[in-house]
């Protein structure tokens, strides 16, 4: 069944040592589908400005992303600007304007709100609140946030963590969100406020999921040009959920394999500006990746029937 996600879809202003782009399309729902779409199908809520350009999101539709849920608004789309350090290891964000976010209330499609898979692409929590309020029992809910929501809307956020399933942020994030020191505590921390399984990205060292009594590293994988980093969060949670769809399962040992396609599509996302990789990307090259990933630190191996239970049956 398709995957049912909401993020922003973005015109995006970035810098990094390699060149700059402008107005160039991004956003996490843009990045999530761009990964996503190589493994399931995708269904999208989101918003756009009348300033939007639809028609480069076109090598996604024809791949089954299905936009039915987006709105288009008068005025400005979403706005990210940012600036990456010389050694492309910190990134400032140099402005952002919600635009038509800022009055967005999001609808879901009548015929999608039995969706099973749930992501909840980083945007304003109230947003991603909303639309699991709009859905039906969904088995899994992955959500993605950032230190501006963090800081801004953290009552909303907390709201949320109680809801879904799995929450994937990055190290400053992680230590952000819970106020711990190191980060084995700080998902300890996180998971006490509700979700079972926490996915915590440390960039070029990798991911480490951390779920009930355990937690596995996933490596990352050396990029073959490193051009803009941007989207590689949005990217990784494309290909882990779109893997875990394919699989139809999210036990332990799924979650622990859908990292490292998580991580083979957050390796490739860097590799160039904006979405401009996953044009020509192949599902065969996404997967010979995540295979070189997974050689390197090995799944385990058997199913937990009761984490499999417990995933599945929370109360929302
Ligand atoms: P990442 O590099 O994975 O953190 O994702 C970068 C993408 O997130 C860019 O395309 C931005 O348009 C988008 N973005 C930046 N700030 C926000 C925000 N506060 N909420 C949602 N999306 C954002």
């Amino acid at each position: 069944m398709p995957i049912l996600s909401l993020g922003t879809i973005a015109l995006d202003r970035v810098s990094t040592p390699a060149g700059r782009v402008e107005e160039a399309v991004g956003g996490s729902a843009v990045f999530f589908c761009a990964a996503a779409s190589l493994l399931s199908e995708v269904r999208v809520v989101g918003v756009v400005g009348d300033d939007y350009p639809l028609l480069e999101l076109d090598f996604l539709r024809e791949r089954g992303v299905d936009f039915g849920g987006v709105a288009q608004l008068p005025g400005p789309s979403f706005f990210w600007s940012g600036e990456y350090s010389e050694d492309f290891r910190s990134r400032t964000t140099l402005e952002t304007r919600p635009g038509v976010l800022a009055d967005f209330d999001p609808r879901v499609p009548e015929g999608w709100r039995d969706s099973t898979m749930i992501f909840l692409g980083n945007t304003d929590p109230g947003l991603q609140l909303a639309l699991l309020d709009r859905t039906e029992g969904p088995s899994l809910v992955v959500a993605d946030t950032m230190n501006y929501w963090i800081e801004e809307t953290r009552e909303a956020l907390m709201r949320l963590l109680a809801r879904i399933d799995v929450l994937l942020v990055n190290d400053e994030e992680a230590v952000q969100l819970s106020g711990a020191d190191d980060l084995a505590k700080a998902a300890a921390c996180i998971r006490s406020l509700g979700p079972s399984v926490v996915v915590i990205k440390r960039g070029e060292a990798g991911a480490t999921l951390y779920g009930a009594g355990w937690s596995h590293s996933c490596p990352s994988f050396a990029p073959d040009r490193l051009r803009d980093p941007t989207g590689a969060g949005d990217a990784f949670a494309g290909g882990f959920m779109g893997r875990l769809e394919r699989e139809g399962r999210h036990d332990r040992v799924a979650l622990c394999r859908a990292a490292a396609f998580g991580a083979a599509a957050g390796s490739f996302a860097v590799e160039d500006f904006s979405v401009e990789r996953f044009r020509s990307l192949t599902v065969d090259e996404l997967a010979a990746r995540a295979r070189a990933i997974a050689l390197a630190a090995p799944p385990p191996a058997g199913t937990s029937g009761a984490e499999a239970a417990r995933l599945s049956g929370r109360q929302r």
